[in-house]
């Protein structure tokens, strides 16, 4: 059998043939070469206006990287024609397997990108024998044709979060779909200054903007002030991920200041005890759970810092935002009096911005607590991943392909 009749079967180009395929070298290996040329009749279509146009010269083959097969590095060979196009002049015509001026079918990109959901890049690149310049020029091609075809609609809420892209204070701003159809990544922005926010309402467009309902994100000021201007409408929801970091970061505080102190005592209760402090009790192994409990025998300033987070855990469990304030302000009012610097620094904050909490309770049940925590944790490890990228473009394309939940097109077959 003919590779021809397979892909005839399988994957038939409107206004193409296939030719009988035939053998060639690829790096050392055998490959596949499987001609294709134009139908009888068929006219070729500029690429610069998508319009039929005469013809004017036909250029030297070029082979376009196709799915392989049986591991068989597979090409399809056609010889590009040109147009003499009167809008746009001599141009190379557009073909319907691959885009621009791409070397790799549509469909190798969209095969290059699915397993890219399951391999690394370098990974796929030493898989399918490819650069990994080409296998992110796949997944990029796969990204933006996601991007083109997703849709907007039904957009309520949204939350807003960042994470460190690589040291040194750089930061990208990450807009989630926390609720409705589809839970997913919905843009991705340099920094995260108010210049960043806004450019993510003027992708999203002032009509959609108007329809968000609900807005989670962390207090950071320009954020506040740029969700005011582009959807004043929308509730503003300080949530649980969000808070409880500030938390992490100040037990983080009180336990390094205090673990010193006591070093230089040559005490060592609080060596190896950031993680058994940060964890929920219930995520902690069982020899972190035996030490947390030696470790709330002794009265330490962690500790104590330790169990007013946890205290503070409750809010979570309230429906009914006039009991959740009743226990902010009681909270509040002890860890005001902790005499620990970092938790009252967190209670101020807290107090500053009660209502944005209790908006919280306000929106019952409308998004899931752990959404946005779910989406930093993930989007981290990607960024992490992406550390050896460098460029923006690629943690870009990374985050969009993993977390966008984007469509792919419908192939009359799936290679894989
Ligand atoms: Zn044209």
């Amino acid at each position: 059998m003919h590779v021809r009749t397979i892909l005839n079967r399988l994957h038939r180009i409107p206004g193409f043939v296939f030719g009988n395929e035939r053998w060639a070298e690829y790096e050392d290996a055998p490959a596949l070469l499987v001609p294709v040329r134009p139908r009888v009749g068929n006219k070729p279509v500029c690429s610069g206006c998508g319009e039929v146009a005469p013809g004017y010269d036909t250029l030297k083959e070029r082979y376009f990287r196709f799915v392989p097969f049986w591991g068989i590095v597979v090409f399809l060979v056609y010889a590009m024609r040109r147009v003499n196009c009167p809008r746009c002049g001599v141009k190379v015509e557009r073909v319907p397997w691959a885009e621009g001026k791409r070397l790799t079918t549509t469909t190798f990109d969209h095969f290059v990108a699915h397993w890219c959901k399951f391999l690394s890049w370098t990974e796929a690149a030493s898989e399918f024998r490819v650069s990994w310049r080409t296998v992110f020029r796949c997944v990029e091609a796969a990204v933006e044709w996601g991007r083109r075809h997703m849709s907007l609609e039904g957009v309520t809420a949204i939350g807003i979060d960042e994470i460190a892209r690589a040291k040194g204070h750089k930061y990208v701003t990450l807009v989630y779909q926390i609720a409705g159809s589809s839970k997913r990544l919905l843009w991705v922005g340099q920094d995260r200054t108010e210049e960043t926010l806004r450019g993510f309402f003027s992708w999203f467009t002032p009509a959609r903007s108007k329809l968000i309902q609900f807005v989670c994100s962390d207090m950071w000021k320009p954020y506040l002030k740029v969700i005011k201007e582009n959807a004043s409408q929308a509730v503003q929801i300080l949530d649980r991920f969000h808070i409880m970091s500030h938390f992490s970061k100040a037990i983080d505080e009180v336990r390094a200041q205090e673990a010193r102190a006591l070093a230089y005592g040559g005490e060592t209760a609080l060596k190896k005890t950031r993680w058994i402090l940060l964890k929920r009790p219930e995520n902690l192994t069982d020899s972190q759970a035996v030490r947390l409990r030696d470790l709330l025998k002794l009265n330490l300033r962690s500790v104590r810092a330790y169990l007013l987070k946890e205290q503070f855990q409750l809010l979570w469990e309230y429906t009914s935002p006039t009991w959740a304030q009743k226990f902010l302000r009681r909270w509040t009012f002890q860890a005001m009096r902790s005499k620990l610097e970092p938790i009252k620094r967190v209670a101020r904050m807290i107090r500053n911005h009660e209502d944005l909490i209790l908006n919280w309770f306000r929106a019952s049940g409308e998004i899931s607590n752990g959404v946005v925590e779910g989406f930093n944790g993930k989007g981290r490890v990607v960024t992490k991943r992406a550390y050896g990228f460098r460029t923006f473009r690629c943690l870009e394309i990374a985050l969009y392909h993993a977390l966008g939940d984007l469509p792919v097109p419908k192939f009359t077959h799936r290679f894989w």
